[in-house]
This record gives structure tokens, C-alpha cells and sequence, in this order.
């Protein structure tokens, strides 16, 4: 039997450049707070935790005085970074280039088009969210999904833009309609700020689980990323299981099967998926693993 690691899963450049950060700051300080988990996994947190890193949510945030804390890949919305400089807090700003720029953009239509709306395709209350409609002192409206993108008032000026993490097909399913239903002299323009990092891990999935008798997906449970690219397995071969660690992988998944695959999310750390690999190895001792890490 083959165990094979996908070697496209794994942290994206954003969540390894917030870690390094955190890494760097423990090392020379052996302390650092982060507001929120720095990824979503619970696994990497851990083995953060140990190193000394506290992760904090926004009322442990709104106590703190003169301490430093690293904002994650997700990025925060501008009442954060005010909060931060009232209270003495030093900024360690780790948040993704890619999400910066999105804020940016919303930023700048924001304050160019105030009579528009502005609608974020996204999760409602995700991280990422917050600090997007934080750009615009919270009158974006968030929508997550056509039924949803379907009670947008039609006859405002309406601009959109998307999570990065979201499904490319779910955007081009709202763009399509609000090109078709925007009521002029209303103007509808939109923007494709979907995070290629994640689209483009969609066809590469999808292949890597076709490829396999079974997939052992390992993602934490809370990450958006990890529930698409998930979906995207499902799609191509039913024998796919979503665990966070090897605790919960079951010998019966793997009767007659020939080829495991194993894969994961942009939150998902290469040792966590190796563990995997390697219980597998012992859970099907019998079939004689050959392991491809
Ligand atoms: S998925 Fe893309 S946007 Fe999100 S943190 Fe990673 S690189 Fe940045």
C-alpha cells in the first residue's frame, strides 16, 4: 500500500510569514501575545503555546497596557490598531500582503464612492470579514451566498468584492446576477480579490484525490479554507475523511485499498500530515506501507 503526502498542502506564504514572525519574537523574548488563534489549527497552536506564545481575544485585548501583540495573516479592522496605540500596545503586524491590499482597495472605493454600497462576499463574523467591513466603519454588507447576494437593493451603485478564501464559482454566480439585475443608472463593479493561493489548490485537489483509494484530509475544523478544499476532495472521491490529528484515524477506512493520499488546508503544518502518514504505517503494518513524504 502507498502513502502519499500532497506536497502542494501545507501553510501558504501568508500563515508561514505570521508564524516566522511569532517565532522570531519568542525566540528573542520568549513572550508574545496574538489576538485570535495565529492559524486555525489547533495542533500548530499548541506547539506555539509552548514556545510561549498567548493567544488572546478582544476583551483580554482591551485590558492589556504596554505589551506586544502580532496581529495574524487574517488581518483586523482600523478600531484594532487605534485601540493598540491608545492603550500603549506595540503592533506586530503580521498580516497577510494579500488581505492588506483587499483593504486597501475597499478602503479607497470607500472613501471615493460614498453614495455606493459596497458588499463583501464572505462569512459573516469571520476575521478576515471584520477587518474588510472595518474599512468602511461598518456599512459594508456582507453576503454569503446568491440567495443572499439576491436581497441586495438593486438600484444603489454597487461595488463587491470577495473573502480571499472564498469559492471562485460562488463569486462568479453573484457577479452574473448583479450584472444582470443592477437597475441603471446604477453602476455594478466588481473585483476578483479571491486568494489564488487558495483557487488555484482547488484543481490540484481535486486531482490528488481522484488519484487515491482513500484520502485522509487533516485541517482543524474552524478553517473556511479547509471546509472548500474539503468539498473539493468529497467531489472526486467519496472515500475521503476530514480529522485534526492521527487520534481519530480508524482502521476500517482502510480496507482494500491500495493508495492513500493524505492532504490538507493552508492552515495545516507538514509534521501534523507526516503523523498522520506515520500511524497510517502502523494501523496497516500488515499491507506493507511504502511511504512517499
Ligand atoms: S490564503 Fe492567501 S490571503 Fe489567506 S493568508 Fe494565505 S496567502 Fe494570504
Amino acid at each position: 500500500m502507498k502513502i502519499e503526502i500532497d506536497a502542494d498542502s501545507g501553510f501558504c506564504f501568508g500563515v508561514t510569514t505570521a508564524i516566522e514572525k511569532a517565532e522570531e519574537e519568542l525566540a528573542a523574548d520568549g513572550r508574545l501575545y496574538c489576538l485570535g488563534d495565529i492559524v486555525h489549527n489547533g495542533r500548530e497552536c499548541d506547539r506555539l503555546r509552548e514556545m510561549g506564545l498567548e493567544m488572546i481575544d478582544h476583551a483580554t485585548f482591551g485590558q492589556l497596557h504596554n505589551a506586544k501583540v502580532l496581529l495574524r495573516a487574517h488581518g483586523e479592522p482600523p478600531a484594532t490598531y487605534a485601540q493598540a496605540q491608545a492603550q500603549g500596545i506595540t503592533v506586530i503586524d503580521a498580516t497577510c500582503p494579500v488581505v492588506l491590499g483587499l483593504q486597501r482597495r475597499i478602503k479607497k472605493v470607500y472613501d471615493e464612492h460614498p453614495e455606493a454600497q459596497i458588499v463583501i462576499y464572505g462569512k459573516p463574523g469571520h476575521a478576515e470579514v471584520l477587518g474588510l467591513v472595518g474599512q468602511t466603519d461598518g456599512h459594508a454588507i456582507v453576503v454569503a451566498s446568491i440567495e443572499e447576494a439576491r436581497q441586495i437593493d438593486l438600484r444603489r451603485s454597487t461595488y463587491l468584492f470577495s473573502q480571499t478564501t472564498q469559492s471562485v464559482e460562488g463569486l462568479h454566480a453573484i457577479v452574473e446576477y448583479l450584472t444582470t439585475h443592477i437597475q441603471p443608472p446604477a453602476e455594478f463593479h466588481y473585483a476578483d480579490t479571491i486568494c489564488r493561493r487558495v483557487a488555484g489548490r482547488l484543481s490540484g485537489i481535486e486531482a490528488f484525490a481522484q488519484h487515491h483509494d482513500v484520502v485522509i484530509f487533516v485541517a482543524g475544523k474552524k478553517s473556511s479554507n479547509g471546509r472548500v478544499l474539503f468539498e473539493a476532495c468529497r467531489r472526486r472521491n467519496e472515500r475521503v475523511h476530514h480529522i485534526e490529528d492521527a487520534g481519530e484515524l480508524q482502521e476500517e477506512w482502510f480496507a482494500e485499498a491500495d493508495s492513500v493520499g493524505i492532504c490538507g488546508a493552508t492552515s495545516t503544518p507538514k509534521w501534523l500530515m507526516e503523523r498522520c502518514a506515520r500511524r497510517i504505517g502502523e494501523i496497516c503494518a500488515d499491507k506493507h506501507p511504502q511511504m512517499m513524504l
